[in-house]
């Protein structure tokens, strides 16, 4: 196995610098092989043409290298999402979602995985099913926005909700973020970024001191801790009652506002009663919802809520001040949409 410690992709300017330190090159020379694998796409050492030749040499002789995803399946849906399937070094795949603005708009989201499977579980969620694979490193999430930047042009927003739990990876996500946020690299604003839990707590109360600008997304699904202990195991937990008390304090520390994502599932949690329970369980906050149409799977036995029940409980929502937009399914022919990762190319 590749010794991932060696991988240049997977590292700040600023652990670059001491590398190159190490090596006895001048610390600048950081500051090229940064912006060469994260703005030019460089997959050799060799390529890095302002560093002495020598010194690339002694980069390779070291055993550094630049670690890029392989490509092995790109889908691309009529509604305009591509999904990519990327092979990391080791056997399992992970998945990348590019959703398109409409036309004229220079909106491109990129929806990318931080774990390989993940452990929460989740009922709804093919992802939830897999067997757990790994963590990703910081590199390897960071190239799925590189790979799909260099091959479809500009990416303006990246979410942290393709497969695995951000919170369960925390340090390589956050690495991951400073990289894609670096002035050097891909410069992508941190109020661009959203990093979503299904509800960690520990992980949302750290993320509140780490001084960043980013969005916080929480996947609520349920307005009461049975009805989410039944799709979410994760809920039993981290009740709501600790969710919610964990979303305050991230909001008092920071003065950010919360987006609460909430899958719309028939007869599960659509009720108007589900609607009035979330109202009061995040009234309070300085919050917005997105309601999310579920979209059903081989395996899963949950079907979508119908589309005047979405509407109603947007109603309710909106009746009392909550900022609630509808994301309606995309992508779904080739398995891109929310809660289908991991679908059809899993091999592990
Ligand atoms: S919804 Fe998110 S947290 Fe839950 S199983 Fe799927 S990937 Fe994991």
């Amino acid at each position: 196995m590749v010794g991932m410690g060696k991988d240049l992709t997977n590292k700040t300017v600023g652990e670059l610098g001491a590398v190159v330190g190490d090596l006895g090159g001048k610390s600048y020379f950081g500051g090229y092989i940064f912006s060469f694998i994260h703005t030019r796409d460089v997959v050799d050492i060799s390529e890095i043409t302002p560093l002495p030749k020598v010194f690339r040499g002694r980069l390779v002789e070291e055993g550094y290298y630049i670690g890029r995803l392989g490509l092995v399946d790109r889908l691309e849906d009529p509604d305009g999402t591509v999904k990519f399937v990327f092979e990391l070094h080791d056997g399992p795949r992970v998945e990348t979602v590019l959703m398109r603005g409409a036309e004229g708009s220079d909106r491109n989201t990129l929806c990318i995985s931080c774990q390989a499977g993940c452990r929460m579980g989740c009922s709804f969620c093919a992802t939830g099913k897999l067997k757990f694979g790994r963590n990703l490193t910081a590199g390897e999430i960071v190239d799925q926005v590189n790979y799909v930047w260099a091959n479809c042009g500009r990416i303006s927003n990246v979410v942290y909700m393709g497969m695995g739990e951000p919170m369960d990876n925390y340090d390589e996500v956050l690495r991951s973020v400073r990289i894609l946020n670096d002035k050097n690299g891909k410069n992508i604003g941190q109020r661009r970024i959203t990093i979503s839990t299904c509800g960690v707590t520990g992980g949302i109360e750290r993320l509140a001191g780490e001084g960043l600008q980013v969005r916080l997304g929480v996947s609520l699904h349920a307005a009461t801790d049975e009805t989410r202990k039944r799709i979410m195991p994760i809920a039993g937990r981290y009740p709501l009652v600790k969710l919610i008390g964990s979303t305050r304090k991230y909001q008092r520390v920071t003065g950010r506002r919360v987006t609460f994502e909430y899958c719309m599932i028939k007869g599960i949690n659509d009720s108007n009663a589900d609607a009035a329970g979330v109202v009061k369980l995040i009234g309070s906050l300085k919050a917005n919802v997105n309601l999310i149409e579920y979209n059903s799977h081989k395996g899963c036995s949950f079907s979508p809520s119908d589309r005047a029940r979405i509407h109603r409980f947007r109603d309710i929502l909106t009746g009392d001040g909550i900022e609630t937009v509808i994301r309606y399914k995309r992508g779904r022919s080739i398995n891109a949409a929310c809660g289908q990762l991991g679908l059809a190319n899993s091999k592990y």
